[in-house]
């Protein structure tokens, strides 16, 4: 279960007269997500989904609001005397406040992340890129390697072990990245935009895998995308983001049980209604901003 609650997040920029400026990315974003369901956060560029997602990670500190998995929050406060401060180095043994700084944002829960198209290492086989990350998550060598099989054959690159991402397909880089993120065993893998780099036909095939590979697994799914087909066909529940500053401005329930037609009548009614939607917001803005 991940619940975010009342998140908001300020950002300082210089604007072209040089002056600082707040900007809002997100405004107050109140969010429970159950275990185990696929959920789309989808709304116009901009509106802070990435930050929001990122947030959830503990990638980024939220500037207001918790985030808490299963119970458990997400980034502690940082200590604000002296007295907090000592006892802080002493249990995580950081060696100074900027070290601390940078600790503080690593994510201390079972969460991988998939990113557009630079989820994975250039320089490191496919193999070394998944058995990589189990190093960092403290697995023993001979564990490594095996998990690491383990999952890169249930996701197809049993026969490429040995290529490094350039000599991949867009399609089998982003199965990579899935096989990563699946092999640290989860509790929630967050996507930020992850079929957005390849073409339709393989992306429906990425989301059908990525279907597949999740069978009752029990790992919850948080997908940044701006594809209102791919949300419709995917999701338990999509949810719309307002233009910036980000807040949600709808929810829609999709209970069409899996496997789905892409063509199910249900799911399209709800990408009209949908598009119809967005597209509202963006003629708004754009009123606003002329
Ligand atoms: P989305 O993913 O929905 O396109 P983002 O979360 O990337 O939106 O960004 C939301 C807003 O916050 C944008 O206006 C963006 O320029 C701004 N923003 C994001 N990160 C930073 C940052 N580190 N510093 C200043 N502004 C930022
Ligand atoms: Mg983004």
């Amino acid at each position: 279960m991940i619940e975010a609650r009342r998140i908001s997040k300020f950002f300082s920029i210089v604007n072209k007269e040089g002056i600082a400026e707040g900007l809002t990315a997100c405004l107050s974003v109140t969010l429970s997500i159950e275990k185990g369901k696929i959920i789309t956060l989808l709304g116009p560029s901009g509106c802070g989904k990435s930050t929001f997602l990122e947030i959830l990670a503990g990638l980024q500190a939220p500037s207001e609001g918790e985030v808490f998995i299963d119970g458990v929050r997400v980034l502690e406060p940082l200590p604000s005397t002296r007295a907090e401060m000592d006892a802080y180095r002493k249990r995580y043994r950081f060696l100074s406040p900027l070290a601390n700084d940078l600790f503080r944002d690593r994510p201390k829960h079972d969460i991988a992340m998939i990113f557009q198209d630079y989820a994975v290492f250039p320089w490191m086989t496919v193999l070394q890129n998944v058995t990589f990350t189990l190093k960092l998550r403290g697995l023993r060598r001979a564990e490594r390697e095996k998990q690491a099989l383990f999952y890169l054959n249930k996701v197809g690159l049993g026969a490429s072990l040995h290529k490094y991402p350039s000599q991949l397909s867009g399609g089998m880089r982003q199965r990579l990245a899935f096989a990563r993120a699946l092999s640290v065993e989860p509790k929630a893998i967050l996507m930020d935009e992850p079929f957005a780099a390849v073409d339709l036909l393989t992306r429906e095939r990425l989301q059908d895998d990525l279907l597949k590979l999740l069978d009752s697994s029990g790992i919850t799914i948080v997908i940044v995308t701006h594809d209102v087909a791919e949300a419709a066909y995917l999701s338990d529940e999509i949810i719309i983001f307002s233009p910036s500053p980000g807040t949600i401005r709808n929810r829609f329930t999709i209970d069409v049980p899996r496997p789905r037609r892409r063509d199910h009548p249900e799911l399209a009614d709800i990408q009209e209604r949908i598009s119809r939607l967005l597209k509202y917001d963006i003629d708004n803005e754009s009123e606003y901003s002329i």
